[in-house]
């Protein structure tokens, strides 16, 4: 059911975003249009979230170790973007070489980490948003204000929220706390310009903060917490074992033999890194099952890369067996890409009703809210294999919109029963629970949903212009409808990987 719509917004919130990755920076622009008060809380002395580069990694490599000292971004030396820059900007900023004139320093069409980051650095200043991160706040628990009024305090001034705006459920508020870490010892410290807020941080000494906010934005990435596959005999196993996400370069596996767990995006893209220093890289695979499969891997990009099916046993000796394949009498390094688990260390899970005890967080209406309690408390960018900054931009527009009105969320029975009906279908098509945020070419019906109520103003942007240009549109298409299109036609995805390749 797509949002109600009203022409003007009737409330104004003072909204805590946690992360400035790319979907905080997006809902903090988005927030602050639709005329909220924004406060952006980040962990690290800079933003950017995954697309900053440190050579630091988690104190245990394999991430099983819950006190670890931690970092956030899973960023690798070498890496450049899965998906073409056209697709990677939010409207009205394009990830061009244009909009970061002066400061682009790789412009090719799938850039490296760095470049990146520079685009998200130059959206921050265009959009004046620095100014509104605290940096080096980390938030340490969010819940429900103890005695909390009936609507948001700057509503006063434009009358209480009428059930429309906040469906049958009363408005909540939300206790935020927050501890200031000394800029040091941050993950990743700063080389921005400091705002007004960071100079604050930059004298803090841990201490911990407590502020009452009208609602909450969650923003803090899924890229973090590593998801481990079983590993028999890893206990008495000589070798190196890590996970991608404390992968940093290929340098320390030079002429050795390495196991690369994990097969997807960033397994094959470790593999094709590691395999340029490594005597010989064995990508392994569930999908691999048979010898025909294992055969298509060879004469590949990199002669050194052979296929296998997942570790079975690891043995003292340092060798290992797999699932299929023959068995390797001598490996020195397993790096597990293996995935990542969702975590939201601040939030009280159990007390919002929620649960990522399956992979993924539910129940959650839309990916994002959670029925029973309100606008309140919403996540962005859950869903995976999907083009990220797009739909962080699309679910922002839809959060500031319903928290100053002029959108409204259905009743909480409704979002229930879209919750139930979800992981109806789920099971019907035979999908694990665990997939429940995998949208892929569901995205285009998801983004068409959260567009649905300013699918005019989107149409105005210039976001995937390019695409729109290489693709047959079916006539008569709004642009957005276009893109989507663009998005989902086969053959242009073709042309852009191809396109990868070149230099
Ligand atoms: P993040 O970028 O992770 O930002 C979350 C922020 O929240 C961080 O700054 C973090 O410090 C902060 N935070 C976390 N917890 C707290 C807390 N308690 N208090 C305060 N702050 C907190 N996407 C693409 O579109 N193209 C690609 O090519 C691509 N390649 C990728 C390669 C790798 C190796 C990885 C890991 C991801 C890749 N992605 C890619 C996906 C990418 O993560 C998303 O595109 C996007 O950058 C995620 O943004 P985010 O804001 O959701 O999360």
């Amino acid at each position: 059911m797509p949002p109600h719509s009203a022409a003007e917004p009737s409330r104004q919130c003072k909204v805590a975003v946690i992360g400035a990755g790319a979907a905080g920076l997006v809902a903090a622009r988005e927030l602050r249009r639709e005329g909220h008060d924004v406060v952006l809380l980040e962990q690290q002395g800079q933003l950017g979230g995954t697309w900053i580069y440190t050579d630091e990694v988690d104190g245990d490599l394999l991430g099983r170790d819950a006190s670890r000292r931690r970092v956030h971004s899973s960023m690798y030396q070498g890496l450049t973007t899965n998906l073409p820059r056209e697709i990677m900007g939010f409207a009205d900023f394009p990830f061009s070489t244009a909009a970061m004139a002066g400061s682009s320093i790789d412009a090719r069409r799938y850039p490296c980490s760095e470049e990146v980051l520079r685009y998200l650095q130059a959206f921050a200043q265009h959009y004046h948003l620095t100014e509104l991160i605290r940096f080096n706040c980390q938030v340490q628990s969010v819940q429900h204000a103890p005695a909390a009024p009936a609507a948001p305090a700057a509503a006063a001034a434009a009358g209480p929220p009428d059930s429309s705006t906040a469906a049958d459920i009363p408005w909540k508020r939300w206790e935020v706390q927050w501890q200031q870490l000394p800029a040091a010892t941050s993950p990743a410290s700063s080389s921005n310009p400091p705002s007004p807020a960071a100079a604050v941080a930059a004298a803090a000494d841990g201490s911990m903060y407590t502020e009452l906010f009208d609602a909450v934005l969650v923003c803090n990435g899924h890229y973090s917490e590593p998801k481990l596959p079983q590993l028999p005999g890893a206990e008495g196993w000589p070798g190196l074992l890590m996970h991608s996400h404390n992968y940093r370069s290929a340098e320390r596996f030079k002429g050795q033999h390495v196991a690369v767990l994990g097969a997807s995006f960033s397994g094959q893209d470790v593999a094709r890194l590691v395999a340029q220093q490594a005597a010989c890289v064995y990508l392994c695979a569930r999908e691999w099952t048979t010898q025909q499969q294992l055969d298509a891997g060879r004469g590949g990009a990199a002669a050194n890369i052979q296929r296998r099916g997942m570790i079975t046993q690891l043995n003292a000796a340092g060798g290992a067996e797999f699932a299929v394949g023959q068995a390797v009498p001598q490996l020195d390094a397993v790096i597990c890409c293996t995935g990542y688990n969702y975590s939201f260390p601040f939030l009280d899970l159990q007390a919002l009703g929620l649960s990522t005890a399956q992979q993924h967080v539910a129940p959650l209406f839309q990916h994002m809210f959670v029925p029973g309690q309100g606008p309140g408390l919403a996540f962005i960018g859950l869903p995976w294999r999907v083009v990220p900054f797009p739909m962080f931009e699309l679910q922002a527009k839809l959060c500031g919109r319903v928290l100053s009105g002029r959108a409204s969320l259905p009743p909480a029975a409704e979002m229930a029963a879209w919750v139930q009906q979800h992981d109806k279908l789920l099971a019907a098509e035979g999908r694990p629970p665990s997939q429940s945020h995998y949208l892929d070419y569901k995205q285009l019906e998801y983004h068409a949903w959260l567009a649905s109520i300013w699918c005019l103003e989107w149409c105005d942007g210039v976001f995937c212009q390019r695409l729109l240009r290489e693709t047959s549109p079916p006539p008569g298409a709004g642009q957005f409808i276009l893109a989507q299109h663009a998005l989902a036609h086969p053959r242009l995805w073709r042309h852009f990987l191809d396109d990868k390749a070149k230099p």
